[in-house]
């Protein structure tokens, strides 16, 4: 209600870089769909999209092992993270394989901060701060306390963030990070942003992971970021040409 908020920053596709985490046995699966819906869609700036561990334009092999392991997940958010601090674009974006993103929605929400401040945006996935057991240089333990974004629900970070991020993420830094904490890539983000630099996460009811109820979900062509389960049968509800059948992720 009331008049849309202004718009802080005028953005364009070009101005995200947006990283789809995947493995080379939901190639077939998963990475097709996802060709064949939102990033077709945004084909003209097909820059914006880089797939992890794939073949052919765009994609980039990290070499991270095909291991469903702590290390090989933060092996490929350590190779996001570095490729958009080379990129020269204004925002971070992370989604799994199994998200379909709204980059209309996506541009809107972002247009509504600056870049340049400290920004980390998206959907938590507990309803309370995560503690967890952070093991210092003397091997002494101490208690920390942050929020983080659900990875499979899609975040993103302005590259004012990430840049501060550096000394626990660049160059290989975020894989002795996340192993200081033990926590896999997403958590580990929320404890560099946290934790290490003190600043909070910006909750957005618009991203969606498959772990929420997706069939009660409406305005659905506002959301940011969708998902699908097809094993427990987790789908939004939308009406279209195609049958569940047919198209069973929707
Ligand atoms: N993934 C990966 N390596 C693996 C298994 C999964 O990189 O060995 C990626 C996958 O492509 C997806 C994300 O990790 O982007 C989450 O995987 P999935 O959706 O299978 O699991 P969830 O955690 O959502 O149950
Ligand atoms: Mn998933």
């Amino acid at each position: 209600s009331g008049a849309p908020p202004k718009p802080a920053e005028l953005l364009t596709a070009d101005d995200v870089f947006v990283s789809v985490k995947t493995t080379s046995k939901y190639h077939r699966g998963r990475l097709e769909l996802l060709l064949d819906t939102w990033i077709a869609n945004d084909l003209q700036h097909v820059n914006t999209v880089m797939l992890l561990c794939s073949r052919g334009a765009h994609l980039i092999n990290t070499n991270c092992s095909a291991a469903h392991s702590r290390q090989a997940l933060s092996c490929k958010m350590a190779a996001e993270y570095d490729a958009f601090l080379d990129a020269d674009r204004k925002w971070f974006c992370h989604v799994d394989d199994d998200n379909y993103l709204n980059m209309g929605a996506l541009l809107r929400l972002l247009s509504q901060y600056s870049h340049t401040q400290d920004v980390y945006i998206g959907r938590p996935s507990l309803e309370h701060p995560l503690e967890a057991t952070e093991t210092l240089s003397d091997a002494k333990m101490r208690k920390v306390v942050f929020w983080f974004a659900t990875g499979g629900a899609g975040f993103c970070l302005s590259r004012g963030l990430a840049i501060k991020m550096g000394p626990w993420a660049r160059d290989g830094a975020f894989l002795s990070t996340a192993e200081r904490i033990r926590l896999p890539d997403d958590r580990a983000v929320g404890y560099i942003v946290g934790a290490m630099l003190g600043v909070g996460l910006t909750r957005s009811p618009l991203f969606h992971s498959h772990l929420e109820s997706l069939a009660l979900l409406t305005r659905v062509h506002e959301q940011v970021t969708l998902s699908y389960s097809k094993d427990e049968r987790n789908t939004i509800n939308i009406k279209g040409p195609f049958s569940v059948q047919q198209d069973p992720t929707r």
